[in-house]
């Protein structure tokens, strides 16, 4: 099958959450089950092109616009403030893949889209393109991997999309008055999807739908969730050269080396018997701040560490500041994007902390589980799939879990886990267990290809 995979970032390229992740790891384990698919992205203005993905034979295309993106040092906002041209910028680089492709001489069968910034491929496919033959035979994907972000724009700029008028109507891009471009992906993909099955029900629904929720029910029978993987060729601590002391299940007791070289980095007392939880997120109101800031003091009373890297939202910026000053002694703020330190938090650390109020997949917790650290997690979409409560009696479950969205909820949380934290009998099999789960990208990347099946029928093509 010929997929083209087309993305905003892709690691190792460019990087803001999840879907550069996955975007740098499914491509390179399709193309392991024998499938020419080849990947899409801008090139923003710190990349080097390459011809394939790192460590494969996945060709990779950069879009070149130096005013869009050459000139550009970050992928779609400065300091919280988004650039003003993004519409402008995210409908160039669709509008160049079709004669991109024509020009290739390579015609894919399924053109897969992630999130807004690549949604109007498929209004495009189905509307500008709806007769050109060369590409009656494409089916398209919709991947949503956060509701969240919905690519608003005024209903002004809508020509700049190079779509008509007549697409702003509810039925197609308009959303209350303005555009959304995810739209474009929801309305027109001939299958939609998103990144785990829980948030695939969440996402029809008011709660979690941001407006949506409504069209996607319409689209229900349309509409499939997989859980993500995670490429463990990048996300191995036996093998991880960014970390101090490397580790395995069978070598479990070097990982305290990792947790000393965490609590120097951050100014923090070395002690191996104080629990250290870690938390590397996007510092926005998704992940669960608000009900951090309530837990925090009875977390601290607790007698733990916390290790933070994170950016985002300034109030959240200040928020952490303020912590510091009060609690310099237990916790480590690291207010920058830092992949390599990121690799040391999620090696030495003991648990490491998820309080989202929603999670499509969630990646932290995969890779956490990899190096041996107890996630401690809020009980929604993929978290909900991939984290399950520890039970000390059966030994079930793989990390600690809490459902209500309130700092009581996640302090009970947290507190359970330090106690089984001291309870060496109960603590070590469970961290060898999660270490041995298998969340690589090869079992997805199957599911990936039945969705693709799915939505080439939908077109009316059986078999490829
Ligand atoms: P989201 O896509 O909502 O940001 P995910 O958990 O799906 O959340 O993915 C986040 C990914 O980004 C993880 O691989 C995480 O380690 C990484 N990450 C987030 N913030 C930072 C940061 N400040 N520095 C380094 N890596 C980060």
């Amino acid at each position: 099958m010929k997929i083209i995979f087309i993305s905003s970032e892709v690691v190792p390229f460019a990087k803001t959450g999840g879907l550069a992740d996955v975007a740098g790891s499914l491509p390179k384990a399709l193309k392991g089950i024998g499938h020419d698919v080849r990947v899409y992205l801008p090139r923003y203005k710190k990349i080097k092109p390459e011809k394939f993905l790192p460590g494969s034979k996945v060709p990779i295309y950069f879009f070149e616009h130096e005013k869009y993106f050459g000139s550009r040092e970050e992928l779609y906002q400065v300091k919280g403030v988004d650039y003003p041209d993004n519409l402008e910028r995210f409908s160039a680089f669709c509008q160049s893949v079709f004669p991109f492709l024509k020009k290739l001489g390579w015609i894919p069968d399924v053109i897969h889209c992630n999130d807004w910034q690549s949604a109007l491929v498929i209004a495009y496919l189905k509307v500008i393109y709806k007769d050109d033959l060369l590409f009656k035979r494409t089916a398209a994907v919709y991947s949503i991997h956060n509701m969240g972000y919905l690519g608003m724009f005024p209903k002004e700029k809508l020509p700049l999309t190079g779509l008509s008028w007549d697409q702003f109507k509810p039925e197609a891009l308009e959303f209350w008055g303005n555009i959304a471009l995810t739209k474009a992906g929801f309305v027109y993909a001939d299958v939609i999807n998103t990144v785990s099955e829980t948030y695939a029900q969440e996402i029809q629904t008011k709660e979690f739908g941001h407006g949506l929720d409504g069209l996607l029910r319409a689209r229900s029978a349309d509409v499939f969730g997989i859980v993500n993987g995670i490429d463990y060729d990048i996300w191995n601590p036996a093998t991880d050269k960014n970390i101090p002391k490397r580790f395995s299940p069978a070598t479990l007791s070097l990982k305290i080396g990792n947790k000393i070289e965490l609590q120097k980095h951050n100014g923090l007392p070395q002690k191996k018997e104080t629990p250290v939880i870690g938390l590397i997120t996007r510092l926005a109101d998704q992940k669960g701040f608000d009900i951090l800031s309530g837990a925090l003091q009875g977390i601290m009373d607790e007698h733990c560490q916390i290790v933070v890297l994170g950016v985002g939202d300034k109030k959240y910026h200040d928020l952490l500041l303020k912590m510091k000053r009060n609690y310099p002694d237990h916790i480590g703020v690291n207010l920058s994007f830092d992949a390599s330190l990121a690799e040391l938090i999620y090696a030495g650390a003991d648990m490491f902390m998820m309080p989202s109020r929603y999670e499509p997949c969630g990646l932290g917790q995969l890779i956490s589980f990899k190096y041996g650290t107890i996630p401690v997690v809020r009980k929604t979409g993929g978290l909900a799939d991939t984290v399950h409560d520890f039970n000390s009696r059966t030994g079930e479950g793989e990390g600690f879990v809490f459902e209500e969205y309130s700092s009581r909820a996640l302090l009970a949380a947290v507190k359970r886990a330090i106690e089984t934290f001291h309870k060496k009998t109960l603590w070590k099999p469970l961290q060898e267990k999660i270490m041995q789960l298998d969340y690589s990208w090869d079992a997805s990347a199957k599911k990936y290809v039945s969705l693709y099946m799915k939505a080439l029928g939908k077109i009316g093509i059986a078999a490829l």
